[in-house]
């Protein structure tokens, strides 16, 4: 059977010049970038050359860059980092209700330890008001960190403006950039932000490495203790092939960029306008407009999003019911409920997110299949019954 692979906000497979760029950093170049000896030091330099290519990625600068083990520990080195370091001028925080858990979990940690955490409302679409941003700022505010775009619904924030307040109060501003980096341009300058959470496995680089962007002159105290890796920032033996991966992908997207965000335009919203056309009782979750390229998220009403789910897997399309680390779980999403869809509606929900290799043909297969999956669930649903 054909795999169709529509999960590319889950992960990305890893492109094959990655591969290529990383291959020798397993074997030849093998050395602790540590070690003063020559292998040691080849190491090093590979490290640093790609250091300069994932800050230009951004608009940063090659010293901005600490090196980290994904998303998940960028923001939280993000997050508990200001918060250790600034925790005497004040213990305040505000982010939003739609974040990925990475800082809604971190948010709930620091709270344990005496800091106030205010998660915004968001609109129907998933928007942060720049102006609930502004009200919540007190003199005890000392971070704001609201996402670039959200992993499920693909809504993009309004980052720039909120930028602005964050630089007008004086308040360091953390944006997670994990599902806009190398899908979409991102300039640190451009967004005024002073911190910045990626992951390589997003933008089709490998898994087990990310990194955060700091500003010049902002000092955080280290998540990790231990060796004086990465300046003293972040302990332990830096994963030399993932970081030459990741620069690799940073590269080819940046490269890539314009030309895939208008092919993945078109190939989402056939894909929405399909789905809709086809099948009654269904919406689009997120903004039509400010929202990823390659995000499509629907709920479907009568249906519950794992059935369809499996039944899209039986047929070899892979596609999620919501973030991809919550799928094991029987809650509806946080981030759905966040932004009004009723829990009947959420357990109706499935993402698509598209990628570098998803084709139109695909998208036309999905639009056959899932329409049919769905009539079958329906046949079958006492939800629907009841409704009628
Ligand atoms: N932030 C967002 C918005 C994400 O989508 C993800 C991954 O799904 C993460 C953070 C975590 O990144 P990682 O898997 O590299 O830890």
């Amino acid at each position: 059977m054909r795999r169709i692979y529509l999960d590319h906000a889950a992960t990305t497979p890893t492109h094959p010049e990655v591969v290529k760029a990383m291959l020798p950093y397993f074997t030849d170049v093998f050395g602790n970038p540590s070690s003063i000896y020559f292998c040691g030091q080849e190491a090093k330099e590979a490290i640093e050359e790609a250091r300069v290519k994932v800050a230009d990625l951004i608009g940063a600068r090659d010293e901005e860059i600490v090196f980290t083990s994904g998303g998940t520990e960028a923001d939280n080195f993000a997050l508990e980092g200001v918060a250790f370091a600034n925790g005497k001028k004040g213990k305040h925080i505000i982010t939003s209700a739609i974040e990925h858990h990475a800082v809604i979990e971190t948010g709930r940690f620091l709270e344990t330890r005496g800091f106030s955490v205010t998660y915004l409302p968001l609109d129907g679409y998933g928007l942060v008001d720049p102006d609930d941003v502004r009200k919540a700022i007190t003199d005890k505010t000392i971070l704001i960190s609201i996402m670039h775009a959200n992993n499920e619904v693909g809504t993009i924030e309004p980052i720039a403006e909120i930028g602005k307040i964050a630089k007008e109060a004086e308040i360091y501003f953390h944006t997670d950039a994990v599902q806009t980096t190398g899908h979409t341009p991102v300039n640190v300058d451009e967004l005024g932000v002073d911190l910045l959470s990626m992951s390589a496995h997003k933008l089709y680089g490998p898994k087990g490495i990310g990194a955060l962007y700091i500003r010049k002159g902002i000092k955080l105290t280290p998540f990790m203790h231990g060796g004086e890796q990465e300046k003293g920032r972040r302990a332990s033996t830096e994963n030399v092939p993932g970081i030459v991966g990741f620069s690799r992908a940073a590269e080819l997207a940046q490269q890539e960029m314009s030309e895939e965000v208008e092919r993945l335009t078109y190939l989402r919203d056939k894909l929405v306008n399909g789905l809709l056309e086809r099948i009654d009782h269904t919406r689009l979750n997120g903004h039509p407009v400010k929202r990823l390229p390659n995000n499509v998220n629907m709920s479907i009403d009568f249906v519950e999003g794992e059935s369809m789910c499996l039944n899209l897997d039986l047929e070899g399309i892979c596609v999620s019911t919501g973030s991809a680390c919550s799928s094991s779980s029987t809650k509806p999403s946080h981030v759905l409920l966040a932004i009004g869809i009723p829990p009947e509606q959420a357990y109706g929900s499935l993402r698509l997110t598209l990628g570098k290799w998803t084709t139109e043909e695909e998208i036309d297969r999905v639009l056959e299949v899932l329409p049919r999956i769905v009539a079958k669930l329906r046949a079958m649903s006492p939800l629907l019954r009841s409704h009628k």
